[in-house]
């Protein structure tokens, strides 16, 4: 690479079996637009931002130009969808650009999403993204990661210039997303299902070593491997449910061996706490409801295992017992995780017998009086030890207050019973509980404000208090502010 090319990339998964990838480059766009670009993120890639926004950059993120010494791939990959197996999914509608190593040392994958067809397009599909997913994912999944969750980042967001038929004709996106690589359990499946066991165990030791090291001083590595990623997959969930996200699409094919939150489609944040909360269009029997995401990452994490099976033992029930001892601990470990945040998010310090239980009476209560999970948890925070004034924020979010007034006696006395400053329980509470959340109407407004009035503002102005999810941004309690019953989004689609 020369010293003009805005990026210097590797692409170690070249070195992986033929059969991983296809070689294949992404696809001219007409009138490349640069919307947003994520400079804070090209600098903790160790990329020079100015170049990348500069026309020669562009149209590396436009997929005009592919960077000199880059050989980007689409990968190949299989999948369990709404629990049905499909033997080839693969990257339809992006391409692999190629590695970068951040300035933490960490290799990270830039993906350009919406690049257009490749060998594992659907057939008849286009390869193309329409721009309103791209924002959507942008604004989501920056947010997730301001709310300190593993996730795929986005770095850039091209609009093509380049009509898309959807339902009716849409402007096409390209999104550029940096990931810590993006191997899923589809990914896995796709050659155990073929039987190709050479290919899985090359996998395994390429996930080893990029994203397991500690695994590979283990005794056994490979089932090593599925406790590895049970533990960040069981993290991950119960980060999720304490922020109140509905991946969605839970399928095999759109879960992170790496343990980040990846594919973000049909996902929301919901705004009324209710465990059984469904918004994807496609989910129709909600199978992947807010409360069944544990028992489904378990699911898929068992599909994951049984790819591995082949390279634990030759002797079927020896394979099966390890893997039952790899996964078996995943409830506890997510339960554990879950708990402690909850009694966390409540502004406990000390662990007591009966916080599960006051954090699942909360829970009860908003469910049944369709509070506001994000809001009941942060104005919490302001309650002092005696009933006040303050309480009314919280009240207000309940349809019938006092069935509040009846917990928040019980949370007091267990306040009383630890001796925590009021000051230093409140900070701790704020840092806990996000303020701001990518709201599913705030983040439509913004995508229609950009769509059909070219008005980036909304899009700034979620950015800048997503960024700092857990202070206030005076001048923007709007963004922080549930949806009056007419904003309501019922709904969220697949790119
Ligand atoms: P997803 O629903 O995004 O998880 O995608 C499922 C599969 O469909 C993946 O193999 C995608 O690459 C493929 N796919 C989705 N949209 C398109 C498209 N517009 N063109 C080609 N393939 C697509
Ligand atoms: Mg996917
Ligand atoms: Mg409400």
């Amino acid at each position: 690479t020369t010293a003009a090319e805005p990026l210097a990339l590797d692409n170690s998964y070249l070195r992986l079996p033929e059969a991983c990838y296809a070689r294949v480059g992404p696809t001219e766009v007409s009138q490349p637009q640069l919307l947003r670009l994520n400079a804070d993120l090209a600098e903790e890639l160790g990329l020079d931002a100015e170049a990348l926004a500069a026309p020669e950059g562009l149209e590396v993120l436009a997929g005009n130009r592919v960077p000199e010494g880059a050989e980007p791939l689409a990968l190949a990959y299989a999948g369990h969808q709404f629990g049905n197996f499909v033997p080839q999914l693969g990257d339809g509608r992006a391409v692999l650009l190629g590695e970068v190593v951040d300035r933490d040392g960490v290799r990270r994958d830039l993906q350009l999403k919406g690049s257009g067809r490749t060998p594992f397009s659907r057939g008849g599909s286009d390869g193309r993204s329409s721009l309103g997913p791209v924002i959507r994912e942008y604004l989501v999944s920056e947010g997730m990661a301001a709310l300190g969750i593993p996730t795929t980042r986005a770095l850039a967001m091209v609009a093509t210039g380049d009509p898309v038929l959807r339902q009716q004709v849409e402007p096409g996106g390209v999104l550029t997303r940096v990931a810590a690589s993006h191997v899923r359990v589809g990914t896995f499946e796709y050659f155990f299902r073929r039987g190709d066991l050479d290919t899985v165990r090359a996998l395994a030791d390429y996930v080893i070593e990029r994203h397991y090291p500690e695994v590979a001083e283990a005794e056994q590595p490979y089932k090593a491997l599925m406790g590895a990623v049970a533990d960040r997959t069981a993290d991950l969930v119960a980060d999720w449910l304490l922020v109140g996200f509905i991946h969605g699409v839970m399928n095999t094919d759109n879960v992170s061996i790496a343990g980040e939150t990846i594919d973000y489609g049909p996902c929301a944040f919901m705004d009324d706490y209710h465990p059984a909360t469904v918004y994807s269009s496609i989910d129709r029997h909600g199978r992947y409801a807010y409360d069944q995401q544990p028992k489904i990452a378990q699911w898929n994490l068992a599909r994951f295992a049984e790819a591995l099976l082949p390279l634990i033992s030759d002797d079927p029930d020896t394979a099966v017992a390890a893997a039952h001892e790899m996964l078996d601990p995943f409830q506890d470990r997510l339960n554990a995780r879950y708990h402690a945040g909850l009694r966390r998010k409540m502004g406990l310090m000390e662990e007591r017998d009966g916080d599960e239980d006051l954090a699942l009476d909360l829970l009860a209560r908003m469910a049944v009086q369709r509070a506001d999970f994000t809001l009941t948890f942060r104005r919490l925070a302001d309650l002092g030890r005696e009933p006040s004034e303050n309480d009314e924020a919280v009240r207000e979010l309940f349809a019938d207050p006092a069935d509040f007034d009846a917990w928040a006696r019980s949370w007091r006395d267990r306040l009383a019973a630890e001796d925590s400053g009021d000051e230093a329980r409140r900070a701790a509470m704020r840092a806990v509980n996000p303020a701001y959340i990518p709201r599913n109407h705030r983040v439509e407004e913004a995508i229609a404000a950009a769509m059909h009035e070219g008005d980036l503002r909304p899009i700034d102005d979620l950015l800048t208090v997503l960024a700092d999810p857990y202070a206030d941004h005076p001048g923007y309690e709007h963004l922080a502010r549930p949806p009056r019953p007419e904003e309501v989004v019922e709904q969220t689609f697949c790119g």
